[in-house]
C-alpha cells in the first residue's frame, strides 16, 4: 500500500492533478454525503489459532524446535488495505482461508469472539458523515514562456516545442547529466506545499526544487527519484518547509540528475493543498504519515470531527496510541489535547487524556491505554481533539488493541548493506575483523556459512528478500522501481498474524516512496540521507517501550559496511595505525588503478587502506547492534543478521563498489537465532537468501502456506537444497547460477562497474569451480565445456521464462516523442530498465552464445 511522501504531502491527488489537467475543481478526497458509513469490529477473534488446526506435520511441532506461537492470525483489513491481485494465487487462497477462520465477516459464524495475544489495527469511521471537506487546492500555474530567454538553462541545451501532437508546448533538456532550468521570481513562499512538474524522462533521474534568494539557494527539496518514463508523468516536489518563510524568493530552480533528455511539459505548477489534504483522509485507509523523521500508518482527526471504532475488549487488553502534527500543520498557542473515551455495552467508562504536542514539536507523542476495567464484546472507542483550536488537525496514528501476553513473540531482521560474509569473526573465512555480537548471536544460533543473495544492489534484493521472490521474477532491478502494492510482503504477512510491524532504515532510497517497502510496517524510519547504524538502532530501541508485551517484528537496515567508509573513532584505529598516510605519493602504486577509483580513494598508494575503513566499519556496526541484541526482549526473541549484497575489493577491476556476480557481492553472512535453537551450529550445505521470510514465519508459530520460500530449517535438518541459485545483477546488467559447486556467469549486456577498470563484452561466458577458487580468478568455460554447456542452458532456460508477476510500473511509451528524440541520436531500449525486453534471447545468433549449442 501506498504513504504519503515526505512530510505526509499525500494529498487526494486525484483531486488537484485533475485541476492540473483538466481544470474544474472538485473537493478533494471526493468525500461525498451520500457515502455509509458503518462501525465495525476489530480485530476478529475466535478460539484457538489457525496453527492449532492447521496439519502438524507443517507445523513448527513436527520439528520440536520450541518457537513462539500467536493466536488467532486474523487479517487486520485496517494494515492491509491493498487489494490482493489473482496474481498472487497462494497468498490469495491463504487470505481466504484465515479470514473464514475468523469469526469477523462471516454472518455464518456466531461463535462469540474470544480475545488472544496479538496486536490488531482498530478501524475508525468518523462520527459525523458530513465531516467539513477541505477547501480545493490553490494553483499558481507559471507557464513555458514564449521565448527560452526568460528562464535559463545552464548546462546542456533547452529547445522550447511549442506543441506535439496534443499541442501541449514543452522544454527538452538534454547533453548534460545535471541539467538546470532557472525560472526568475519573485516566487510568493506562502502557501506553497509542492511543486508539480509534467515529465517525460529518458532514462532514470533525480528531480529536485532549489529556491534562492540573494543569489543563493535558501531552500532546498529532497531528491524525488523518477523512473524512465516517456508517457508524461506528474511528478510532486514536496516543499513543507515553505511554511516557515514569508519573505518573495528571487528565483526557482529546477534540476535533473540523469543521463539523457527530459522533457517538461506545459510549465510548473506551485501546488497549495488544502490542511486537510496534507493527512490521509479519517474515511479512507490509514497511510504512513511522516513526521518528526518517523512514519506511523495514521488518519487525519480534525477538531470537532471524533473518530469512533467499536471492537472487543478482553482480559489484560490496552490501547498502544500515538499521534502527531507535521510541521506544515502546526498552530501557535495553546495546541489542545487529545481525549480517548471507552464504554462498554454494561456502560462501564474509562479516559484518557492526552495533551497535544506544543508548536514546533513534530514528533510522534505516545500513549498507551489501558482497558482493563472495560472488557467487553462491544466496546466503543471515541477519539476527539477538546480544547484545541477549531483549524486543528493532528495524524492519529491507527490505535492498536493489544493483548498483552507474558511472552510476547520477538522476530528481528537486521539487513547490513554491502556486509561481506567474510567479514563475521565466526566464518572463520580468515578475515582479522572484530565482530563479537555477531560472533556472540552465532554462538547461541545457526550460521549458514554458504547464503547467497539473489542480486548485487539494494533495493531489488530487500525487494526479493520481503517478498522471497527474485528479481527476475519482481522485475525490479534498480534503486528507483517501487514495489507493487499487489505483492505480499513478510511484514503485511507478519501484521496479519498479529506482529506490531516496525522498520528502521539507513539509506533513503529504502524510504517506502522510493521502495514500496513500507507495506504492512505500522512504523517506518528513514532518513533523509545515509545515516549511521547509531540513529537508526535508536529509533527501534525508543519504540520497544511502546510495544511491551505485544509480538513485533522488526526490520533493521543498517548502512555503515556501504562506501564511503568512514567508521567512527575508535573502530579506525584498530585496523589502521596513526598517522599511516594510505596516500602518500612517494609509495609505490602497487597495481592501483589510477583512474576510475570511487572519489574516497583516489591517489590511493597502499591497498590495505580501504580494506581497513571497511573492517572499522564492521566491527562499529557489530558494537552498535551489540546495544540491541543484548536486550532482552531481543535476546530472547528470534533473530536474524544478514546483508543485500556483499562488496568487491578489487577483484575483476570492480573497486569499493558491489558491481559484478561473484561470491565478493553475492555470498552474504546469515546468523540466526532463536530461543533453544541448536546453539552453536553451522550449515555447510548452501541456502538461498530470500527464503529467510519463509523460516522466519515458520520460527514464530505463523500460519503456514501464505507466503514463498522453503524453510531453512530443513538444510538445518541436513536435506540439502539441490536448487540452482540463481542471481540477476543490478540493471539487468549479468546473470548468474550457482549449482553443484560451480558457478557460471552470463553478461547479459556490455557494461563497466561504477569504479575500477572492469570491461564485461555481451554473452560472455565465465565458468568457476568454488570449492578450488572461491575468489573467481581462472574461468573454466573452455576447461569444462559440458559444464559450462548445461549451465549455460539452465539459466537461460530461466532468463527467459515469462515473467508472472507485474509488481512494477509499466511504463508505456510516446511514441511521438521517441521518434523525435531518436532522431536527435537517443535510441530506444539503450539500457532496458523495466522489464519490456527479454533479458536474453534463447536462440541468440551471437558467436558467444553459439558457442554454447
Ligand atoms: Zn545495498
Ligand atoms: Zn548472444
Amino acid at each position: 500500500m501506498r504513504s504519503a511522501s515526505a512530510v505526509a504531502l499525500h494529498p487526494r491527488r486525484s483531486s488537484w492533478m485533475a485541476l492540473l489537467t483538466t481544470g474544474p475543481v472538485r473537493p478533494p478526497g471526493g468525500r461525498t454525503a451520500a457515502r455509509q458509513y458503518r462501525l465495525s469490529v476489530r480485530p476478529p477473534t475466535k478460539v484457538g489459532s489457525v496453527l492449532a488446526d492447521s496439519d502438524p506435520a507443517r507445523g513448527v511441532g513436527a520439528r520440536a524446535i520450541p518457537v513462539h506461537v500467536v493466536s488467532s492470525p486474523c487479517p487486520p483489513d485496517a494494515m492491509n488495505s491493498s487489494p490482493r491481485s489473482s496474481v498472487s494465487t497462494l497468498a490469495g487462497v491463504a487470505l481466504a482461508l484465515t479470514s473464514s477462520a475468523c469469526g469477523g465477516n462471516d454472518p455464518a459464524d456466531n461463535t462469540p469472539p474470544v480475545p488472544t495475544t496479538g496486536a490488531w489495527p482498530l478501524e475508525l469511521v468518523p462520527l459525523d458523515e458530513a465531516a467539513p471537506a477541505g477547501r480545493p487546492p490553490r494553483i499558481v500555474f507559471l507557464g513555458l514562456p514564449a521565448e527560452l530567454d526568460a528562464w535559463k538553462v545552464p548546462e546542456g541545451t533547452g529547445a522550447l516545442r511549442p506543441g506535439g501532437a496534443d499541442g501541449t508546448p514543452s522544454l527538452l533538456l538534454r547533453e548534460a547529466r545535471r541539467k538546470r532550468v532557472l525560472i526568475p521570481g519573485p516566487i510568493d513562499p506562502r502557501g506553497i506545499d509542492l511543486i508539480a512538474l509534467e515529465l517525460s524522462t529518458w532514462q532514470a533521474h533525480h528531480v529536485s526544487a532549489h529556491l534562492v534568494r540573494d543569489g543563493w539557494g535558501t531552500l532546498n527539496s529532497k531528491l524525488v527519484p523518477v523512473g524512465r518514463s516517456l508517457e508524461p508523468k506528474t511528478i510532486e516536489i514536496a516543499l513543507p518547509q515553505l511554511h516557515r518563510h514569508d519573505e518573495p524568493f528571487d528565483q526557482l530552480v529546477l534540476s535533473f540528475l540523469g543521463d539523457g533528455p527530459v522533457s517538461l511539459r506545459r510549465g510548473v505548477s506551485l501546488v497549495d493543498l488544502s490542511r486537510e489534504s496534507l493527512l490521509p483522509p479519517s474515511t479512507g485507509p490509514p497511510q504512513l504519515v511522516e513526521s518528526g523523521g518517523e512514519a506511523r500508518r495514521a488518519v487525519a482527526l480534525a477538531a470537532g470531527s471524533p473518530l469512533l471504532a467499536e471492537t472487543r475488549v478482553g482480559e489484560g487488553a490496552h490501547l498502544i496510541l500515538s499521534l502527531a502534527i507535521p510541521h506544515p500543520l502546526a498552530l501557535k498557542g495553546n495546541p489542545g489535547r487529545l481525549l480517548v473515551a471507552g464504554e462498554n455495552e454494561r456502560g462501564v467508562r474509562t479516559e484518557l487524556d492526552l495533551p497535544l504536542p506544543v508548536f514546533g514539536d513534530d514528533r510522534w507523542k505516545s500513549a498507551q491505554m489501558d482497558l482493563a476495567s472495560i472488557p467487553g464484546d462491544s466496546v466503543r472507542l471515541r477519539f476527539e481533539l477538546v480544547d484545541a483550536p477549531t483549524e486543528t488537525l493532528v495524524a492519529l496514528a491507527v490505535p492498536i488493541l493489544a493483548q498483552r501476553s507474558s511472552a510476547p513473540a520477538t522476530v528481528l531482521l537486521v539487513t547490513s548493506d554491502t556486509h561481506r560474509a567474510d567479514h563475521l569473526g565466526a566464518s572463520g573465512m580468515g578475515v582479522e575483523v572484530e565482530t563479537p555480537a555477531l560472533d556472540a548471536l552465532a554462538a547461541r544460533g545457526v550460521l549458514f556459512e554458504d547464503c547467497f543473495s539473489s542480486t548485487n544492489v539494494t533495493n531489488p534484493s530487500h525487494i526479493a528478500l520481503m517478498t522471497a521472490t527474485s528479481p527476475r521474477e519482481t522485475g525490479i532491478t534498480n534503486n528507483y522501481s517501487a514495489l507493487s502494492d499487489k505483492a505480499p510482503t513478510l511484514a503485511e504477512e507478519f501484521a496479519r498474524a498479529g506482529y506490531m510491524t516496525l522498520a528502521a532504515t539507513s539509506a533513503r532510497h529504502l524510504e517506502h516512496a522510493t521502495s514500496g517497502l513500507g507495506q504492512g510496517f505500522a512504523r517506518m524510519a528513514s532518513p533523509n540521507q545515509a545515516r549511521d547504524a547509531e540513529p537508526t538502532i535508536d529509533f527501534v530501541r525508543g519504540w520497544l517501550d511502546d510495544v511491551k508485551g505485544v509480538p513485533i517484528f522488526v526490520w533493521l537496515h543498517l548502512f555503515d559496511a556501504h562506501g564511503p567508509y568512514a567508521p567512527p573513532e575508535p573502530f579506525l584505529e584498530r585496523y589502521w595505525p596513526a598517522g599511516r598516510d594510505a596516500f602518500d605519493p612517494a609509495l609505490p602504486a602497487d597495481g592501483l588503478p589510477q583512474m576510475g577509483m570511487p572519489p574516497q580513494f583516489e591517489g590511493l598508494r597502499d591497498p590495505a587502506y580501504p580494506g581497513a575503513l571497511y573492517r572499522g566499519e564492521v566491527s562499529y556496526l557489530d558494537h552498535e547492534l551489540g546495544r540491541l541484541l543484548e536486550l532482552p526482549r531481543i535476546a530472547s526473541g528470534i533473530a536474524a543478521v544478514t546483508a543485500d549484497h556483499g562488496e568487491s575489493f578489487g577483484a575483476h577491476g570492480i573497486y569499493y563498489d558491489h558491481g559484478g556476480l561473484y561470491p565478493d557481492t553475492i555470498h552474504v553472512p546469515l546468523v540466526l537465532a532463536w530461543p533453544a535453537a541448536p546453539a552453536g551450529t553451522r550449515v555447510e550445505t548452501p541456502v538461498r537468501q530470500i527464503d529467510l521470510g519463509a523460516t522466519l514465519l515458520e520460527l514464530a508459530g505463523a500460519p503456514p502456506g501464505e507466503f514463498p520460500g522453503r524453510s531453512l530449517l530443513d538444510s538445518l535438518e541436513g536435506e540439502a537444497d539441490r536448487r540452482p541459485r540463481y542471481t540477476l545483477a543490478a540493471h539487468r546488467e549479468a546473470a548468474s547460477i550457482t549449482w553443484n559447486g560451480w558457478h557460471l556467469v552470463l553478461h547479459l549486456r556490455e557494461h563497466k562497474p561504477s569504479y575500477g577498470t572492469g570491461h564485461f563484452p555481451r554473452h560472455q561466458v565465465e565458468l568457476y569451480r568454488l570449492a578450488d577458487d572461491p575468489g573467481c580468478e581462472r574461468s573454466l568455460v573452455e576447461a569444462e565445456p559440458e559444464i559450462a554447456r548445461r549451465l549455460w542452458t539452465g539459466l537461460v532456460g530461466w532468463l527467459v521464462r515469462p515473467r508472472e508477476l507485474d509488481w512494477l510500473e509499466r511504463v508505456s511509451q510516446d511514441h511521438e516523442l521517441m521518434r523525435e528524440l531518436a532522431k536527435l541520436g537517443y535510441v530506444a531500449g539503450k539500457t532496458p530498465e523495466q522489464g519490456e525486453e527479454p533479458l536474453i534471447h534463447r536462440h541468440c545468433g551471437c558467436d558467444r552464445c553459439a558457442a554454447f549449442r
